[in-house]
C-alpha cells in the first residue's frame, strides 16, 4: 500500500500515521520528494483491511499495490484457466484454443422447440445448449419460465443430443434441481451482485457462467467472480453481455473493450453475449465476429425456430438457418486469429 501526503501533512500526522501502521503489525518506509512526501507500507496488505487509512490528517490518496479480485487476477495464477466440462457427447472446453460456441433459445418453451433447437444448433457446430427455465423478467406480468417442467425437457434434451446444458440460477432454493440437470450454472445480469447466490454457487463445483450486470464495472465484476473463487469455485466462466448507456437505439451497448481488459485483469475465460448485447437480430452476428476478433474465448447466441412466436426475446433471436450462417462466418475469424471454432 502507498499512502500520499498532502503537501501540507506536518511532522505530527506523519509521525501518528506511522506509530498505527507499526501498531496493526505493519513496517513504514518514507520517501521524501520534492514536492511530495510518500509513505509506503510493507508487509501483508491483508493486515490493512478495513482500516481507514485515508481518514488520517495529512493522507491524501492511498493506492493498493494488490487487486481487490486476487484469486482472479493473474497474480494468483499466471496461466489462463481452462473450464473443462464431461458432456454426454464429449468433454467441452472453454478458455482452451477453441472457441466455444454456446446457442439455444432465450427460454425453454415447449419438448418440441427445445429438441428442435438442440438439434439445428448441434449440426451447424455448436458446443453447448442455452436455454432458461427460470426466466428473471423485467415486468412480474411477463412469462416467468416453465420452471421444474423446463429443467425436465432439458434434461431429456441433453440425453436425446449429447449437448451440455446451461440454464440460469435465479433463487438459492433452486440450486440443489440445476446442480442435478445442468453442466453449467448461469447467473444472470441482474443477479451479478446477489452475493448470497455468489456464495451458493461458490460452494458448488458446477461450472458458473457469470454475466456482467448492466450498470457494474469491470471491476465490480471481476469483485462479483471473486465472491465465487472464494468459496472454492474456479470453474467460472465471465460474459460480456452489454451495459446500460444514453444509446437507445440499441438495447444495451456491448461493451468489447472488457474483452482485451478483462484478458489482460483475470485468467477466467471471457465469452461474450451479442444477442443481449444487442438486442436485435440484424446486429447479432457482426458483433459475434468482433467479439471472437477481439479475443473472447466464445459467445452465447440466442437461437430459435420461430423467433416471431418466442415467449422472450424473440427479436434478437437468430433463425435456424441464420445461425448455422453465423457459425460458417465465425470459422473463418477464429481462423485468422490463429484459433478454431
Ligand atoms: C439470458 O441469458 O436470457 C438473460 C436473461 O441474460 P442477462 O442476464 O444477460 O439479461
Ligand atoms: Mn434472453
Amino acid at each position: 500500500m502507498i499512502v500520499v501526503l498532502k503537501p501540507d501533512a506536518t511532522e505530527a500526522d506523519i509521525a501518528h500515521i506511522q506509530q498505527q501502521v507499526v501498531h496493526w503489525g505493519l513496517q513504514t518506509h518514507l520517501s521524501r520528494g520534492a514536492q511530495r512526501t510518500i509513505l509506503g507500507i510493507i508487509g501483508p496488505e491483508d493486515l490493512l483491511r478495513e482500516k481507514p487509512l485515508a481518514a488520517f490528517p495529512g493522507v491524501e490518496s492511498v493506492m493498493p499495490i494488490l487487486k481487490p479480485y486476487r484469486l482472479a487476477s493473474f497474480e494468483f495464477r499466471q496461466a489462463g484457466s481452462v473450464v473443462t466440462f464431461a458432456a454426454p457427447g464429449g468433454a467441452v472446453e472453454i478458455g482452451g484454443k477453441r472457441v466455444t460456441v454456446i446457442a439455444g433459445p432465450c427460454s425453454v418453451e415447449t419438448r418440441e422447440q427445445i429438441l428442435g433447437i438442440a438439434r439445428s444448433v448441434k449440426n451447424s457446430g455448436a458446443s453447448l445448449l442455452r436455454g432458461g427455465a427460470f426466466k428473471p423478467r423485467t415486468s412480474p406480468y411477463s412469462f416467468q419460465g416453465l420452471g421444474l417442467e423446463g429443467l425436465d425437457l432439458l434434461a431429456e434434451t441433453r440425453r436425446e443430443t449429447g449437448l451440455p446444458v446451461v440454464t440460469e440460477l435465479i433463487d438459492t432454493r433452486d440450486l440443489a434441481h440445476i446442480e442435478k440437470y445442468a453442466d453449467m450454472i448461469q447467473i444472470g445480469a441482474r443477479n451479478m451482485q446477489n452475493y448470497s447466490l455468489l456464495k451458493e454457487v461458490g460452494k458448488s463445483r458446477k461450472p458458473v457462467l457469470l454475466k456482467r450486470g448492466m450498470s457494474a464495472t469491470i471491476k465490480d465484476f471481476l469483485m462479483s467472480a471473486e465472491y465465487i473463487l472464494s468459496e472454492g469455485n474456479f470453474n467460472v466462466v465471465l460474459c460480456e453481455r452489454g451495459i446500460r448507456t444514453f444509446e437507445t437505439m440499441t438495447r444495451n451497448t456491448l461493451d468489447l473493450n472488457a474483452v482485451p481488459v478483462l484478458k489482460r485483469e483475470t485468467h477466467l475465460p471471457v465469452i461474450v453475449d451479442p444477442s443481449h448485447g444487442i438486442g436485435l437480430r440484424d446486429f447479432v452476428s457482426p458483433m459475434a465476429l468482433a467479439a471472437v476478433a477481439a479475443g473472447a474465448d466464445g459467445v452465447m447466441i440466442e437461437v430459435h425456430n420461430a423467433p416471431e412466436s418466442a415467449l422472450s426475446d424473440g427479436e434478437q433471436s437468430l433463425r435456424l438457418q441464420e445461425f448455422e450462417a453465423l457459425m460458417s462466418r465465425l470459422r473463418g475469424v477464429a481462423e485468422a486469429i490463429g484459433r478454431s471454432v
